[in-house]
């Protein structure tokens, strides 16, 4: 009874942990979506993905206001990876992927095949999914965006 109740607890501190810092992972999730976000400048209106504390356009170090980045953006410029690290499996797509807030996000493309001889793929519409990709040491679920190409 004792260890049931144990075990318990150790669920209930398990965290869902994201794997970038500009992921933004709601206690609802996954029923509530996760989602990227930027911050905005209060002074001048730059924005720059995820947490800032100082601003790169005008130096203004006032509070910024959080922005939800939509979910689909596009390829604004991608390579094909041909080697990687050991256990990374390749070929594999790369791409910068904008957004129409006005961000950017560098990200691997899924549902592109990198052996394909016609590479087309400037401004191919993606869209993000939120997936957990691992467990760490502690037992947190590890949450990554991954963006697959919208056909
Ligand atoms: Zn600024």
């Amino acid at each position: 009874m004792a260890q049931e109740t144990a075990t318990q607890e150790q669920v209930q501190e398990k965290k869902v942990k994201p794997l970038v810092p500009f992921l933004r992972i709601p206690d609802g999730w996954p029923d509530e979506p996760a989602y990227v976000f930027a911050s905005r400048c209060k002074a001048c209106g730059a924005l720059f993905l995820g947490e800032r504390y100082a601003c790169g356009r005008c130096g203004s170090v006032e509070q910024f206001d959080e922005v939800r980045v939509s979910d689909e953006g596009e390829i604004y410029v991608f390579t094909v990876i041909h080697q990687s690290f050991p256990g990374i499996e390749t070929p594999y797509v790369a791409a910068i992927i904008d957004f129409p807030e006005g961000v950017s996000v560098r990200a691997n493309v899924y549902g592109l095949d990198p052996n394909h001889p016609d590479r087309s793929w400037f401004g191919k519409k993606v869209r993000m999914r939120v997936e957990k990709i691992r467990v760490d040491r502690e037992g947190n679920d590890v949450v990554a965006p991954k963006y697959y190409v919208v056909e």
